[in-house]
């Protein structure tokens, strides 16, 4: 294997001069007015080495990616539980799909999924104060990336707010259900709020350390989840954490991952790294077009594809 850091800055490189950038989503202005041309990487290795490139430090909106943190908080709240309200499948379905709602009675196919989401952050707020559940969400993020300047990005959460008629339909569709316990409106407070945390590829690589490492964060020695829990959030990111693109993100990638319209990826190879890209052009499917070629690439480079025969 060539040297890490080589790689990363050799990959970074050629996203430069990539010609086909994608589309940068532009359901909502602040995130509509966001540079094509940001490319930025981050490897974080089991030992805490870290090997960067490109706007690795330039926080963007990491939007879905966040969805597997509200998963990890509220498996932590409810346990296993969680699964009767939402399933583990994925959906062939578009992120904001509506339609398996209804045959499938309001129970959501994946925790990735817009609908999924949205009972994660219902859970989350179980009986409690909408802020104080936004509160516990970004101190939990903090808490993993070790980096108290995480913060969450008030514009964009309004935007979504003020825009999402569609995951309200979503609230208000699965509550008809009995799916949410909460008003449609909290839920989705708590929701957007989770999805508008900004971060830079660097911050995201650390907070995804704990499923690299079988639940624990390494630098700390805190352990987050279990061992049998990590390894189950990292099968329903390579199952599910890229929507109706997820079998074709396995089939170049190779890695569990999860991606956000903010163009932002979070991918895991487990026991070896942690590893976040941003890119914001997305492809047809939403996620990252640049961000899914230097994946592509740095998993060619590594042999770190977790279908790549082991060495014994
Ligand atoms: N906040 C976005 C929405 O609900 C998240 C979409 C995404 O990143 O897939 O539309």
């Amino acid at each position: 294997m060539q040297d890490l850091s080589r790689i990363v800055t050799d990959i970074a490189a050629e996203m430069r001069e990539a010609p086909d950038r994608g589309t940068v989503a532009d359901y909502i202005e602040p995130l509509a007015r966001v540079d094509p041309s940001r490319f930025g990487i981050a490897v974080i290795a089991p030992d805490g080495s870290e090997h960067v490139a490109g706007d690795a430090d330039m926080p963007f909106s990491i939007q879905s990616v966040s969805k597997v943190f509200a998963l990890t908080l509220a498996l932590g709240a409810v346990g296993d539980q969680l699964w009767k309200r939402v399933g583990r499948e994925p959906s062939g379905s578009a992120f904001n799909s509506i339609v398996q709602l209804e045959t499938e009675h309001g129970i959501p196919r994946n925790p990735f999924l817009n609908a999924g989401a949205i009972v994660v952050s219902d859970i989350l707020l179980g009986r409690g104060e909408t802020a104080e559940t936004i509160g516990e969400m970004l101190r939990f993020v903090r808490g993993l990336a070790g980096d108290e300047a995480i913060f969450i990005d008030e514009a964009v959460a309004r935007a979504e707010q003020d825009t999402g008629f569609r995951n309200m339909a979503l609230a208000n569709y699965m509550r008809a259900f009995g799916n949410l316990a909460n008003p449609a409106e909290r839920a989705l407070r708590v929701y957007v709020h989770h999805c508008a945390l900004a971060m830079s590829c660097r911050q995201l690589a650390r907070a995804g350390r704990f499923l690299m490492t079988g639940g624990v964060i390494p630098e700390t020695g805190h352990s987050i989840v279990s061992p049998q829990r990590a390894r189950r959030i990292n099968a329903l990111m390579l199952t599910c954490g890229h929507y109706d693109g997820s079998g074709e993100f396995a089939y170049r990638v190779g890695l569990p991952g999860k991606s956000g319209v903010g163009g932002g990826i979070l991918a895991i190879a487990p026991g070896t790294a942690s590893i976040a890209v941003w890119s914001p052009g997305l492809n047809e499917r939403g996620n990252s077009q640049l961000g899914m070629l230097a994946l592509e690439r740095l998993v060619a480079r590594t042999g770190w594809s977790v279908f790549e025969p082991r060495g014994g």
